[in-house]
């Protein structure tokens, strides 16, 4: 990728520069991280490589010291503790590295002789338009726990020589009477979402059809068919993140929910040194299918975290104490909010709803129809933000998700003000979001990266 002149008004030189930066490393990032369990090793890799260091083997915490926490390979915490230490609270960032996709079943593999072929059945994890997954190339990835206790790890389909899966849909001509009377939703239904695995059969007759993908699955990577049953293998687009339009002003990829938060939230956490405040970024899994689980922001891994920093601050910690640090903490829950979609501008609002290229959302509040299921950031709070921003000269805009009536969507930002801290949805629009191939700007890159900058150093 080339440096381009943005031609953008309002930015200067130095600001063209780190945002041709943040777009290339970007790019990167995505075409190297497509799950969870990528973006923690990605991100561990380079935080031990600027002296991290795991907080379960830190014996003691001071101003200026830098620490992880790496959750079951899927969620990571990383901190640093600031010049005046924790008494103003702490200044949280907290984004997901899930994005929606294709998992597999627990039994995935199976033949249907009728048609010379074995298939792979899976299950949709997240919010998706089914259709817009079918006839496209898919890459296989995730890990794979054996028998014998060996852990795999699996990435087939993002190398040129690599086979690639598709789940194919039903061709025009004869589709008329089986699809064409369903609602769009429905064109392709759950159980029809299979992949195609394999098409060559078994040596001898009474040989099982599966029994050749079977062989290769075990003399390539060693693993049996019931090894899948304990296995987190997910089909993600095998399409390479680059960029798009012919000004080359966006980033067209796969998972820019979260990931364009979570780059760029990480892209600043990398950049500040010394903070005056305690600073935390939380990277979270399973926030698309409603942060449950232990690896989701419902669990008490913050509350662990917050407790470990202040008995190795303090040499002890009390609930009371804990609690009290939360409740004084401020957070912007960094996430992606809907940009206005041109060619269907009737479901948004169109004088609320975020556009592509006008810096960095804040998202006062999500949930749908009145308000429900949101957690809505105090007016006080929002405020606070917009001040920094406007301190910071970060180029932002107030958002909200579509029409009053048309649906709606959460975070994880209510999982924070469970404990009554301040907290604010703020992050990248993005444009087709929830589609195997996702539309952000570079600018409202630029300007996330410059306002996670902004609220950590305040
Ligand atoms: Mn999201
Ligand atoms: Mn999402």
């Amino acid at each position: 990728m080339a440096d381009h002149k943005t031609g953008w008004s309002l930015i200067d030189n130095s600001s063209e520069a780190k945002l041709n930066e943040i777009s290339r490393g970007y790019i990167n990032f995505l075409n190297s991280v497509k799950t969870e369990f990528e973006a923690v090793d990605y991100f561990i890799e380079r935080l031990e490589r600027k002296e991290f260091s795991n907080i379960e083997n830190s014996e003691k915490l001071r101003p200026g010291s830098k620490f992880y926490l790496n959750h079951m390979g899927r969620t990571l915490a990383a901190g640093i503790i600031g010049k005046k230490g924790i008494d103003n609270g702490l200044f949280v960032i907290a984004s997901h590295i899930d994005s929606p996709r294709i998992d597999l079943k627990p039994k995935p593999v199976y033949e249907d002789v009728e048609t010379n072929t074995v298939l792979l059945k899976t299950q949709y994890y997240g919010g998706v338009k089914k259709y817009q997954w079918v006839n496209r190339s898919l890459a296989l990835h995730g890990r794979v726990y054996t028998k014998g206790g060996r852990e795999i790890k699996l990435r087939i389909g993002e190398e040129p020589d690599d086979p690639v899966f598709v789940i194919p849909d039903l061709l025009p001509h004869i589709a008329d009477k089986v699809q064409g009377e369903r609602k769009l939703f429905e064109g392709i239904k759950g159980e029809e979402m299979n992949a195609i695995f394999g098409s060559i059969p078994g040596q001898t007759r009474k040989d099982q059809f599966k029994n050749n993908v079977l062989k290769i699955l075990k003399d390539r990577y060693d693993i049996e068919e019931e090894d899948l049953a304990s296995a987190d293998l997910y089909l993600v687009p095998s399409d390479k993140a680059r960029e798009s339009g012919l000004d080359a002003s966006m980033i067209g990829g796969y998972g820019h929910d979260d990931k364009a938060s979570s780059y760029a939230c990480f892209h600043a956490f990398m950049d500040i040194e010394k903070p005056d405040d305690t600073v935390l970024v939380l990277f979270y899994d399973k926030e698309e299918i409603g942060s449950m689980g232990a690896t989701g922001s419902q669990s008490n891994l913050l509350e662990y975290l917050v407790t470990q920093v202040i008995h190795k601050l303090k040499g002890n910690a009390d609930h009371l104490e804990v609690l009290s640090l939360l409740r004084k903490s401020k957070v912007i829950s960094s996430d992606v909010d809907a940009a206005m979609d041109p060619s269907f501008k009737d479901a948004h609002d169109t004088y609320n709803a975020a556009k592509l290229g006008g810096g960095i959302v804040i998202t006062k509040y999500t949930g749908s129809g009145g308000k429900f299921m949101s957690s809505e950031a105090p007016a006080e709070f929002v405020a606070y933000l917009r001040n920094i921003f406007e301190k910071h000269k970060v180029k932002y805009q107030f958002g909200t998700l579509g029409k009053v009536d048309e649906g709606g969507g959460g975070t994880v930002a209510q999982d924070f003000a469970r404990y009554g801290m301040s907290v604010i949805d703020a992050g990248p629009p993005v444009l087709g979001m929830h589609s195997p191939f996702e539309l952000v700007s570079k600018v409202d890159m630029w300007s996330s990266y410059h306002a996670y900058l902004a609220f950590m150093m305040h």
